[in-house]
């Protein structure tokens, strides 16, 4: 029970601050504040006309009745009563008429009966005096009921100053009752239920609608609960073109984009453990093979050289794991300058020289212009080398690496091409990926440490160099014919053509 109680306060704190009440809400009192002008407006004007129909009434009466005193030849001035017509025949009932003089004393009246004691007779030369020519009042008298008992009940007056020889002598009076103050409740009890069962349907019907535009809201936040870290497969799918149904396509985007980022990072884990694991179970192999059993000075000398091929490559992969850690992180600092892009070149085929000797590739330059760039001279000379070191150890012997820095289109442009077997063109568009490798079996080789081996890192590496100094990068290829690198620079200065 009590947590029944529990649940039932808890949603409905949860619905009071929800959106769609606090809107509602907002709205309503909008609404209210309207109503409220409107009825107010409305309350007024009614009242001002019921009034005015009222008095309009009030007149003709009296002119009636003044008209039959005078057919009757009564003149009020004589103030006597003895000249009063016995009749009431032009009051209505619980009409009445009264003749009082100038104090205010009642000489005589005719219908219903007003008490002595009521207070109007007091004041009347004071109303006579601010409405001298006869305009209306109104009054709660104290009318003499059935036994005798004073009842208050609303009247109009009219009255009338009694004058004889510019003299005033008193006032005639004709009263009626009045339904004024019934009919202004009558209208204010009919605004305020109307406002009231205004209001409730605004507020069912504004729940409503908020309800319904709030829905996609909820949709979203119920995929968003349900998208966990191993499910970005879940989409909100929201159909429709309006806001929400763009936040929820952003959203998706959104979940995409951390999908695909997410299964780069598992790929580039899996794959670097991978490339981690191999050198270092050749290392542990060679190394059980060497202690199980005695071993000539050769084996153990082949076995040792095995052990620093494998130590080398850990150690180039490390290194290159690094470099990508540094730039994926932003850390990695270009210490840009202006530069030779000939001589950098230069600079990197005699670091390549022994590498192409060893493995029988001729490595040669083409024309190095002097090209002037602003780059890091470190960076530069890594992309060279990675590039010429690729095309020597995939050229295979006898095979021969170039390079040539030449202008270009206003450009400096950079071609290392080789003679090699060259790469399927089907495998040119992911070239760049981290750890792809055209045939991981052909390229790694670890047990023969004069075969090419790499760890699919080289090109990633340099496309992110040629991206920060604004280049371009392009690999063309033809199976059996070579391969063929082009990377294009921003020039600082055009050089003079050469005549
Ligand atoms: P790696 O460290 O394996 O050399 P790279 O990113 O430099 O990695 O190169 C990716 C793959 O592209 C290589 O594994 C290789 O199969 C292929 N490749 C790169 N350059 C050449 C080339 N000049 N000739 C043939 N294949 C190449």
């Amino acid at each position: 029970m009590k947590r029944a109680l529990d649940a039932a306060g808890s949603s409905l704190t949860s619905f009071f601050h929800s959106i769609r009440f606090r809107l509602t809400l907002w709205f309503v009192l909008i609404l209210a504040v309207v109503l409220a002008v409107f009825s107010v407006y409305i309350y007024l004007s009614q009242a001002r006309d019921l009034q005015f129909d009222a008095a309009a009434r009030m007149r003709d009466k009296f002119v009636h009745v003044q008209d039959y005193l005078q057919r009757a030849q009564w003149d009020p001035a004589d103030l006597s009563a003895g000249t009063v017509p016995g009749s009431t025949e032009p009051l209505q009932k619980g009409d009445v008429l009264i003749l009082a003089d100038i104090t205010g004393s009642v000489l005589q009246q005719w219908g219903q009966q007003i008490s002595a004691s009521d207070p109007m007779w007091k004041a009347l030369p004071d109303i006579g005096s601010q409405h001298p020519d006869g305009s209306i009042f109104e009054h709660r008298a104290s009318v003499i009921g059935q036994n005798e008992q004073p009842v208050p009940t609303d009247y109009l007056f009219v009255m009338t100053p009694v004058v004889r020889g510019g003299q005033l002598l008193g006032f005639l009076v004709l009263g009626s009752k009045s339904d004024l103050a019934v009919q202004s409740r009558r209208l204010t009890v009919s605004l305020a239920v109307g406002s009231l069962a205004m209001l409730a349907m605004a507020f069912l019907g504004g729940l409503w609608l908020a309800d319904r535009a709030m829905r996609p809201v909820s949709q979203i936040a119920l995929a968003a609960r349900e998208i966990s870290e191993g499910d970005l497969d879940r989409r909100i799918h929201l159909r429709g073109r309006d806001e929400l149904a763009r936040l929820a396509q952003t959203f998706d985007d959104m979940i995409g984009r951390l999908q695909a980022a997410l299964n780069r990072q598992r790929r580039f884990t899996a794959d670097a453990s991978h490339e981690l694991r191999t050198p270092l179970t050749i290392i542990n192999l060679e190394a059980g093979r060497a202690l199980s059993s005695r071993r000539t000075s050769e084996e153990y000398r082949r076995a040792l050289e095995i052990v620093e091929a494998e130590g080398g490559r850990m150690a180039r992969l490390v290194n290159d794991l690094m470099t990508l850690a540094r730039m994926d992180m932003g850390e990695a600092i270009l210490k840009l300058e202006e530069l030779d892009l000939g001589e950098v070149a230069r600079e990197a085929v005699e670091r390549l020289q022994p590498l192409a000797a060893e493995r029988s590739v001729k490595l040669g330059a083409g024309d190095l212009d002097s090209l002037c760039i602003r780059g890091d001279r470190q960076y530069l000379l890594q992309m060279a080398s990675n590039l010429l070191e690729n095309g020597i150890k995939y050229a295979g012997s006898g095979q021969s690496v170039r390079i040539e820095v030449r202008h270009e289109d206003g450009r400096a442009l950079v071609r290392v091409s080789d003679t090699g077997p060259g790469i399927p063109v089907e495998h040119l568009p992911l070239l760049f990926d981290r750890f792809y490798r055209v045939d991981a079996a052909r390229s790694q080789n670890g047990v023969d440490p004069t075969s090419p081996s790499g760890s699919g890192l080289g090109l990633s590496i340099v496309a992110w160099i040629v991206k920060v100094h604004g280049g371009t990068i392009h690999v063309d290829s033809k199976i059996n014919a070579g391969t063929t690198v082009e990377v294009t620079f921003p020039l600082l200065e055009v050089p003079q053509s050469r005549s």
